[in-house]
């Protein structure tokens, strides 16, 4: 059985032609960039010489951005336009990254197959909120990641707030993201990602939520995580 849920997949190939568009479907995620690469960067110490893997990097926002800070980036997903685009778009702008459509599933039995060097840091970011099974791609997370690596998730709250800003406000409401891209029943509850976490041998460092204001179009990070928030995770 493979992880990955076809409808998912389907909503993302549609996006794929405006992925790169500041103000088109990833208009927040565009927004939101600069803020999580200097996040991980720092928590990383630093992304310069690092083996990196970015599970679920789509049209490649963030694995570009950590490509054009020194590291050596891999990026996965399981689309096939939005991995064209980022690959055009790497291309053009003359930054190298290595981009390949499958699943965290099937890449771990492939690097462990080629007893591969493991990665320094890992980075799953809004992707565990679109699989069937998130456990699974957490496992296969630390099998991938060395000893002393980073792993990054970032998800949505299953509260009625984030209900509230993430699938009214910015899919009804400021119609920021196309409607259905997100469904309230697989948002993670904090709890629901530290147990799973836990089942991996997995340690959470630090947890914060970021927020947006939608009139100045900022964001900003602090400890509330009932709604948008980023785990940092390394070995228990
Ligand atoms: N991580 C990127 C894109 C987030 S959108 C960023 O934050 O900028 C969610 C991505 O997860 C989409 O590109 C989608 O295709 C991908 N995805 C969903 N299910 C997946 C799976 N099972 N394996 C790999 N990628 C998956």
């Amino acid at each position: 059985m493979n992880n990955v849920d076809q409808h998912e997949i389907a909503k993302f190939e549609k996006m794929a032609k405006s992925w790169w568009d500041p103000q088109g479907d990833f208009k927040p995620i565009h927004l939101l960039n600069p803020l999580r690469l200097a996040y991980i960067a720092e928590k990383a110490n630093g992304l310069y010489g690092k083996k990196v893997l970015d599970v679920g990097c789509g049209g490649g926002i963030l694995s570009e951005s950590m490509a054009k800070l020194g590291a050596n980036v891999t990026g996965i997903d399981m689309t096939t336009m939005p991995l064209e685009i980022a690959k055009q778009h790497a291309k053009q702008n003359g930054v190298s990254v290595s981009y390949q459509q499958i699943t965290i599933e099937q890449f771990l039995t492939e690097q462990q197959a080629q007893n591969a060097e493991k990665f320094d840091v890992i980075t799953c970011m809004e992707m565990l909120e679109h699989v069937p099974d998130p456990l699974s791609i957490i496992q296969s997370c630390k099998a991938l990641l060395k000893p002393d690596g980073i792993l990054f998730f970032s998800t949505i709250n299953r509260t009625l707030k984030a209900y509230m800003l993430v699938i009214i406000g910015a899919e009804y409401v400021l119609k920021m993201l196309p409607k259905g891209t997100h469904e309230f029943e697989k948002f993670i509850k904090p709890a629901e990602l530290l147990n799973w976490c836990d089942q991996a041998e997995l340690a959470c460092k630090e947890m914060v939520g970021y927020h947006f204001n939608p009139l100045t179009e900022k964001f900003w990070l602090n400890k509330d995580v009932s709604c948008n928030y980023i785990a940092t995770v390394e070995y228990v």
